[in-house]
Formats: structure tokens, C-alpha cells, sequence
């Protein structure tokens, strides 16, 4: 079978594609440059390729190259955007901490500082399966740091997990055997898990075993967990119980304490933009 017709078809026919009103032939080097950015349009084969008068291949001149290059951009960040969504619907389930970020803070708190920092620091936290214990009272900001650094990280397409533990030990209670297993193996798979508010789940030593479960779970993952919690950080070192021992020593093995004090965040915020409004009010009362 002879494959010149076949070559040649298929070279006429990326010509074809590659053809435009205001091509040229040059007379220097003979090749079908491009009417737009001047540049070749063709290619020669390497002399030892070259046979039956076929001696040239086309080629993207250099516009043609660069729409393609941006064709291609366009591809990758609509493939970025879209698995930015997918990691954000999968990290969050109705919680409004999916619209928390570090940018749209209404106070910029130092521990908020403190968690934007081990965002940043991702790459080097992870590496060490290293995570935050993230302690407070109620209303310190703390499901909302957690909530940024989420966000920050799934903005670099980091998969995040983060669960409400009250719902986590109640899904664990419903299920058994390979179902238990099946989320278990849910909650070790993203590369963060975010474990809010422990300590509000059932305090029964079967909540405390679930608890346990899933933090020793996660430890032997060796990837990093953030935990929010209203149990003071030497009441966690102090503790006599059994069950809450084995947890809490876990914890405290792979996340930094960082504590959550002064006043309430979400009153300050109330009282921040209530000053906000006073000097906005003041103002149009004074410039008019
Ligand atoms: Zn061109």
C-alpha cells in the first residue's frame, strides 16, 4: 500500500485548517507566513524525513499559537473554578461558615492573624499532619477562623471537611459496621478536617467512644484537624476521666492550642459597626 495519498490527504487538510485570505509565501525561505504577526505558518521536515516532494508540515505561527494558549487558560480556569466549587459544596453542608474569609473579616482579631498564618502555611503544617486546637468561650470567633482557613485552603484547591461534632457522633450512632467504617473513612480522606464545637456532643461514654473513633482516626491518618471547643485548654490537660484523657491527649499530640479571649466577637462586631453608623450618621449631620 502506498502512504503518500494518505500523508499528503491529511497534510492538505491541516493546511486547509491552517489557510487564511492574507498568507504569504515568502521569497527568502519559501514558507506560507501569516498575514497577521508575520510569522511561518509551515515548517520544513528534517532532510531525512522529506520524500515524494512532501518537504514541509504546518505549523501555528505565532498568533495562532497565542489563541490557542489562551484557549487553553481559559480551559484550566474554568476547570479550576469548577473544582472550587465541588471542594467547597463537599466541605460544607449548610453551614454558613462556606461565605467566611479572612477578607471580609469584620475585625481583624489576632487570632484571626494566628489562622491566616497557618493557611499560609499550609504546605509545611500539613506536611507534619499538624492542626489547631482552637479554644474560647462562646462567641469568640472560633468556628470562624476555622471557617476562613477552610476557605482560604479550598481557594487553593485543598479538600476540607468540616463537620459540626454534635452531627458527627449522632451520623455514627445511626450507623454501624461497614456503614461506621465507610465514614470513617469519609472524614480521614480530605486533606483538612474541621471538627467544630467538641464537647457539645452527648457527654455518655458511647459519644465519648465516637469522639474518640474519629480523632484517633484522623491522628492515624497523619493529616491535620482543627478543632473549635468551649473547654478550656487546662481543663483538657487536668482531666481525670478516662475517656476524655485518651481524647483530649490525642488532640493535644498533633494541634497547637491557640486561645480565643477578650471580648465577645460577634458583640464586637455589633458594637464596631454600631460606632460605624454613629460617625457615618455624625458625618451627614455635620457636612449638611
Ligand atoms: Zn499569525
Amino acid at each position: 500500500m502506498n502512504i503518500d495519498p494518505i500523508l499528503s490527504a491529511i497534510i492538505d487538510t491541516a493546511d486547509a485548517a491552517n489557510t487564511a485570505p492574507d498568507d504569504y509565501w515568502s521569497p527568502e525561505d519559501g514558507l506560507k507566513y501569516c498575514g497577521k504577526c508575520h510569522t511561518p505558518k509551515e515548517a520544513y521536515f528534517a532532510e531525512k524525513h522529506r520524500f515524494n516532494g512532501i518537504d514541509r508540515h504546518p505549523t501555528d505561527c505565532k498568533c495562532a499559537a497565542e489563541e490557542k494558549e489562551r484557549r487553553e487558560a481559559e480551559m484550566r480556569e474554568f476547570n479550576r473554578i469548577n473544582h472550587i466549587n465541588l471542594l467547597r459544596s463537599e466541605a460544607f453542608s449548610d453551614i454558613p461558615a462556606a461565605a467566611w474569609r479572612f477578607d471580609n473579616a469584620p475585625v481583624m482579631t489576632k487570632q484571626l492573624t494566628k489562622a491566616k498564618e497557618y493557611a499560609e502555611k499550609w504546605d509545611d503544617f500539613s506536611r507534619e499532619g499538624i492542626g489547631l486546637l482552637l479554644f474560647g468561650n462562646v462567641g469568640t470567633g472560633k468556628s470562624y477562623a476555622a471557617g476562613c482557613i477552610a476557605n482560604a485552603l479550598i481557594d487553593r484547591m485543598i479538600s476540607v471537611l468540616y463537620v459540626d461534632m454534635t452531627d458527627v457522633v449522632n451520623r455514627m450512632q445511626g450507623n454501624f459496621g461497614a456503614d461506621r467504617d465507610s465514614y470513617l473513612k469519609r472524614i480521614t480522606r480530605p486533606d483538612l478536617l474541621i471538627l467544630d464545637d467538641l464537647g457539645a456532643e452527648r457527654n455518655t461514654s458511647y459519644g465519648k467512644e465516637r469522639v474518640f473513633d474519629i480523632v484517633n482516626r484522623r491522628l492515624l491518618s497523619r493529616k491535620p484537624m482543627i478543632i473549635t471547643t468551649n473547654i478550656a485548654l487546662s481543663v483538657m490537660q487536668k482531666a481525670t476521666d478516662l475517656d476524655d484523657r485518651r481524647i483530649y491527649d490525642r488532640v493535644l499530640e498533633v494541634c497547637v492550642p491557640v486561645l480565643f479571649d477578650g471580648e465577645n466577637f460577634r458583640k464586637g462586631n455589633a458594637a464596631e459597626n454600631l460606632k460605624k453608623a454613629t460617625r457615618i450618621l455624625n458625618k451627614e449631620n455635620g457636612g449638611n
